[in-house]
């Protein structure tokens, strides 16, 4: 097991996509890092270098503390999952999670044991005489796994390894995953677009943008304090609301208004130009008479079992910050829970709490409070 340090990182492809920029990050021994990002932002290519498949134009490696940005991906001693593992058909489950190690030249005696712990790590004891065509997709997703695991890396890379099973396996497999992970403390860096998929298995998730790291943190301190919009918005289903601010009574003591609504503005390090909600900071108002609260109409009723979640229009100032500067949001969300039932076409107060409302300067970066 071994730390993984990257340090000013810099990659240009040929064909002049920038897809690394500047990027620094530190993995402690032990740990699972999520990269997390929108597709293209620049996650894969991050593991490739890792790896030792890509080489970087500027910027160091070390696996270790030792530097590794001339050694092979065979010397570099990680391990890599990919979402399209190729298993050998022909092979049976033991013959393919011995693969690795007969390659290295282990004795037998070694690769048997070795064979033996992986299997019971993983649970596939029962199916080590069986080939791939006989597994289930989460079997050999976990066979897979085994093969990378087997070669006992001192770092395992999983590129998007959950993304060709269906949706209950992804439920299960990610369980596993994350059990085994605990259970090894093999250092792990794991790429996903899926928030859900980071916030889950994550110890700490770095959020990517255009090959740069816009936050890094444990899960829910991305959640409850994102750093910029970019964060704010990607993660969270719905996402956050996102509105301009539009304020009143200038000065000594500014109010954010949205719609009927009226929130005093408190101290912040710079004016603020955007507000953000998330859709459970919504409540129906009727019992929170002393919140701020706004008239909207339910568009889409989404009814979800444990909560229902209400798309309502939105108001002219809310955009999306994961588009194109200023795109306007046609529907903000709330989140409010299953009943009373609630109807497309019905009106609703929402109340929300005026501590909830996330503040953003011009340049989408968040706006601590004083003393938070
Ligand atoms: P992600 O894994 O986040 O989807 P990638 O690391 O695959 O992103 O890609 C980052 C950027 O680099 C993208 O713009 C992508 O089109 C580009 N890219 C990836 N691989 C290559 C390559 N081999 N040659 C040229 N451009 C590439």
């Amino acid at each position: 097991m071994a730390s993984v340090e990257l340090e000013g990182l810099e990659l240009r492809y040929p064909n002049g996509v920038q897809a690394v920029r500047g990027l620094s990050l530190a993995v402690a021994d032990g740990e699972f890092l999520v990269l997390l990002g929108p597709s293209g932002c620049g996650k894969s290519t991050l593991l490739r270098l890792v790896a030792g498949l890509e080489a970087p134009d500027a910027g160091e490696i070390r696996i270790g503390g030792e530097r590794v940005n001339e050694r092979p991906p065979q010397r570099r001693d990680v391990a890599m999952v990919f979402q399209n593992y190729a298993l050998y058909p022909h092979m049976t489950v033991r013959a393919n999670l011995a693969f690795p190690l007969r390659m290295r030249r282990l004795p037998r005696a070694q690769i048997a044991r070795r064979v033996q712990d992986t299997a019971r790590a993983l649970g596939l004891e029962a199916l080590l005489d069986r080939r791939p065509g006989e597994l289930s997709g989460g079997q050999r997703q976990r066979v897979a796994m085994g093969r990378a695991l087997v070669r006992e890396p001192a770092v395992f890379l999983m590129d998007e390894p959950l993304s060709n099973l269906d949706a209950r396996l992804r439920l299960q497999v990610r369980g596993e995953i994350a059990e085994l992970q605990r259970r090894l403390g093999v250092t792990t860096l794991y790429v996903t677009h899926d928030q859900v998929e980071a916030m889950s298995l994550g110890q700490r998730v770095a959020v990517l943008r255009a090959g740069t790291i816009q936050q890094l943190g444990a899960p829910e301190r991305l959640y409850e304090r994102p750093a910029n919009l970019f964060v704010a918005a990607f993660l969270g289903t719905p996402p956050m609301n996102v509105f301009r601010v539009a304020l009143e009574g200038a000065g000594s003591a500014p109010v954010l208004r949205l719609g009927a609504a009226r929130v005093p503005v408190p101290a912040l390090a710079a004016a603020p130009a955007y507000a953000g909600l998330r859709p459970e900071a919504f409540r129906l108002a009727a019992r929170y008479p002393e919140l701020p609260a706004v008239e909207v109409r339910a568009a889409v009723v989404e009814r979800l079992g444990p909560e229902q979640v209400v798309w309502f229009d939105a108001p002219a100032a809310a955009v999306d910050p994961l588009a194109a500067a200023d795109t306007p949001a046609p529907r903000m969300a709330a989140r409010l829970p299953p009943a009373p039932a609630l109807a497309p076409g019905e009106s609703l107060d929402l109340a929300f709490e005026p501590a909830a409302v996330h503040w953003f300067d011009a340049g989408g970066r968040a706006l601590a409070r004083p003393g938070t």
